[in-house]
């Protein structure tokens, strides 16, 4: 598989608004989206730092995976999300070797990328994500 950047980080958040400020008054980054995927129960805001994008996901329901995962968890690092060539590959090959899938196809994720999701069990408790923007 060929992957070419760490595209984003995905960091869960208890509230966008209260969050945001730091990105934005600390870290001097700028909120270039805010958007809502209704079948992740999440509202996320984007934020990019070179290649990459800082991913702030505010739980809009405590049974979603964001909620679920700030009520065991705390608030923090949720995922890691690398730019991959060929995603269909890359899940397929993975697979292939052993790896634990969570998405075997790609699904639509947030700014319209595709993506699909290793199971952290598989990947050193690390939830890593592939995604690639074929807009
Ligand atoms: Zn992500």
């Amino acid at each position: 598989m060929k992957l070419t950047h760490i595209e984003h980080i995905g960091i869960a958040v208890n509230s966008l608004d209260e969050a945001i400020p730091y990105y934005e008054e600390i870290l001097g980054l700028k909120c270039y989206a805010i958007e809502e995927v209704k079948d992740q129960k999440v509202k996320t805001a984007f934020f990019k730092v070179g290649d990459t994008k800082i991913e702030l996901l505010e739980s809009t329901d405590p049974e979603g995976p964001i909620g679920k995962f700030v009520e065991k968890r705390g608030q923090g690092i949720h995922h890691l999300a690398f730019a991959v060539d060929g995603i269909e590959n890359a899940l397929k090959e993975a697979e292939e070797k052993g790896i634990r899938l969570i998405d075997k196809q790609p699904r639509r994720g947030a700014e319209g990328l595709d993506i699909g999701f290793l199971h952290p069990k598989s990947t050193f408790g690390v939830l890593t994500e592939f995604c690639e923007d074929r807009k």
